[in-house]
């Protein structure tokens, strides 16, 4: 099967395509593709946003395109920053300034519980094919730990853990993470279809 990934980002390409090739997928980017505009995500949730991403793209080529959206959702600030998480403080984007305003918007006593959340989106000529979901729940902390990883990594404490995303080995987050859960479901389903 031949796959474009929807992303302009190349570490995520490369992270999708490495998990992908042995099941027999053959990756390409956009940039592959010589597809180099801006795709915009004005969706209202992550389902939206990868929706849009892959019916656009799916719209150029005749492969099949997978698209993904991921965001944190706190339970007590009911989802958010969610679809918004990479702009939660405002443009351009601050994964510093994002983790200060989740921590300022959570008082002592507020409930932490929160999840990381992925949605990819498989389309094929401008039709949605499938859409799989991988979740990983968590806490958020009172401050920061670790220096590894990116976005909110630091003050994610997932369920059954004592040490925040940011402590872990890539291993060890690839193993529980949601973005690795929702790539785990599309394999099966590949593996299912290929039977
Ligand atoms: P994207 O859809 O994967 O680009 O994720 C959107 C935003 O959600 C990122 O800019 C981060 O702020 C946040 N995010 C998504 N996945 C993670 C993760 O694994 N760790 C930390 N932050 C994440």
């Amino acid at each position: 099967m031949r796959l474009i990934l929807a992303t302009h980002n190349s570490h995520k390409t490369e992270e999708i395509s490495v998990l992908l090739s042995p099941v027999g997928v053959e990756m390409f980017s956009l940039k592959d593709i010589n597809y180099h505009k801006e795709i915009e995500e004005t969706g209202k949730t992550l389902e939206e946003n990868a929706t849009l991403k892959a019916l656009t793209i799916s719209a150029v080529v005749d492969d099949y395109v997978l698209a993904d959206d991921s965001g944190i959702e706190v339970d007590s600030l009911n989802g958010a920053p969610g679809v918004y998480s990479a702009r939660f403080a405002g443009l351009p984007s601050d994964s510093n300034r994002n983790i200060d305003l989740l921590l300022e918007k959570l008082t002592l006593d507020s409930d932490r519980s929160a999840q990381f959340r992925t949605v990819l989106v498989l389309a094929l000529k401008e039709e949605v094919i499938a859409t799989f979901e991988g979740v990983v729940r968590g806490k958020i902390a009172y401050q920061r730990s670790g220096s590894k990883g990116f976005g909110y990594d630091p003050v994610f404490v997932p369920d059954g853990y004592k040490i925040s995303f940011a402590e872990m080995t890539g291993r060890e987050k690839n193993n529980i993470s949601h973005r690795a859960k929702a790539l785990d479901r599309f394999i099966t389903w590949l593996k299912l279809k290929s039977q």
